[in-house]
């Protein structure tokens, strides 16, 4: 159960340490860019309460890209 998220000082995407933050999870601490943010948006967990997520952009996409796009192979977890 170790997250091993480190230091989080400055805001930089998680894939991308060179890029500035287009959204971040205010949960996790961890942001993504804005190209990030538009093809691979990941909401870390998107079943469980979060009391950041009415005004999270990441799960917000994240949702998105479900609906519009439901033959991501990425999908992870079971589909109803
Ligand atoms: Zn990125």
């Amino acid at each position: 159960m170790s997250q091993e998220a480190g230091l989080t000082s400055a805001q930089s995407c998680r894939h991308h340490p060179q890029r500035p933050v287009a959204a971040l999870c205010q949960k996790y601490g961890h942001g993504l860019c804005a190209d990030c943010l538009e093809n691979h948006p990941h909401c870390p967990d998107p079943d469980i309460f979060c009391r950041h997520r009415p005004q999270c952009i990441i799960h917000h996409q994240y949702k998105e890209a479900l609906r519009s796009n439901r033959t991501n192979d990425q999908a992870q977890g079971s589909q109803p």
